[in-house]
């Protein structure tokens, strides 16, 4: 079975064709760069441009695998949440797609086909504690199954990835932020400045970043900023965060315990996962509590088509095809 999958739900234009025993024949995934001198997404230059990249990312994802689009099985396509004009673009294309060579469509949510990504190159021992950490969510998620997932915790205010960016603006790093503290944050000290931690010790599962931006940014009025401040703040910053994921999610394991639910795997999908340091750090997790901690391929990390098209094979038995489904920006798992 061969599927042909479309990412577009931010600023990631990404296009796979896999089959069913895991097979990449083609996955482009093209990050829009205009967006980076206004210091984030600008939502109607996203959808336009992913309109334009979608048109020449899909001739060349064919092109390269030589698989002509009348082999296609079935077409996917992320439906929300995300960007309004991005999943009208990628959906509208794929279901155009799909009833030019007579096939079906299938919706795929985005959170989901995060969450499922470790299961592409991972046997994945259930019950799975997920955490999603990306630009857009920080949430965590119980599953039984991969048809069972629940959301039990998520940011109250800033998402993870978001803190990383605002951070990065307000020390004067270009945008995205993620990678560029990671780097300043190798050369300077974590224990430099103590970092405020909210609702760590509060008792349900959610989180919340945004005191950390404030933080920040009353030590920067306070400080001189030059190199060293900046690598040391960002140091402390990741050490922050990183201590705020590991204290919540062993918490999250010991309060599952607690009720007769004992984690056989715990997994870090979404951008962020890409942070050595972050997922250095959350390692330790796994020895401690002896459960085995799961990562996606890096390919599959950040907002990609992959995961969308091994979503869609995934769910293929449950035969969701709707080519008359509405996208929703606020859709949840
Ligand atoms: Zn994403």
């Amino acid at each position: 079975m061969l599927v042909f999958a479309i990412e577009t739900s931010c600023d990631e234009t990404s296009v796979c064709i896999m089959d069913h025993q895991k097979n990449i024949y083609s996955h482009i995934i093209y990050s829009q760069e205009e967006h980076s001198r206004f210091g984030g997404v600008v939502p109607e230059l996203a959808s336009r441009s992913h309109l334009l990249i979608l048109q020449k990312i899909t001739k060349e994802a064919f092109k390269q695998s030589n698989i002509k689009l009348k082999d296609i099985d079935v077409f996917a396509a992320t439906c929300g949440p995300g960007l309004i004009g991005g999943l009208l673009v990628g959906s509208t294309y794929a279901k155009s797609l799909a009833i030019g060579v007579s096939k079906p469509f299938m919706p795929i949510n985005h959170l989901e086909a995060h969450l499922l990504s470790t299961s592409f190159n991972n046997e994945v021992i259930y019950p799975n504690i997920s955490l999603l950490l990306t630009g857009g969510h920080t949430q965590i998620y119980l599953l039984k199954s991969y048809k069972h997932i629940k959301l039990i915790g998520e940011t109250i205010d800033d998402a993870i990835g978001e803190a990383f960016d605002k951070v990065a603006k307000i020390l004067g790093l270009p945008y995205p932020g993620g990678k560029e503290i990671e780097k300043k944050a190798t050369n300077g000290k974590i224990d430099s400045y103590d970092l405020p931690k909210p609702l760590i010790d509060n008792h349900n599962f959610d989180f919340s970043f945004s005191g950390l931006k404030t933080a920040v940014n009353l030590l920067c009025k306070k400080n001189k900023i030059n190199d060293k401040f900046i690598e040391n703040i960002s140091a402390s910053f990741q050490e922050c965060v990183t201590k705020i994921l590991i204290k919540k999610l062993e918490n999250t394991i010991i309060k599952l315990k607690k009720q007769n639910i004992d984690i056989g795997s715990f997994s870090v999908v979404g951008g962020v996962a890409n942070n050595n340091f972050i997922k250095q750090k959350i390692s330790k997790v796994e020895d401690e509590h002896k459960i085995k901690m799961l990562i996606p391929t890096k390919e599959m990390m950040s907002d990609n088509a992959a995961m969308i098209a091994w979503a869609c094979i995934k769910k293929y038995d449950e035969k969701l095809f709707n080519i008359n489904f509405t996208p929703s920006p606020r859709l949840s798992v």
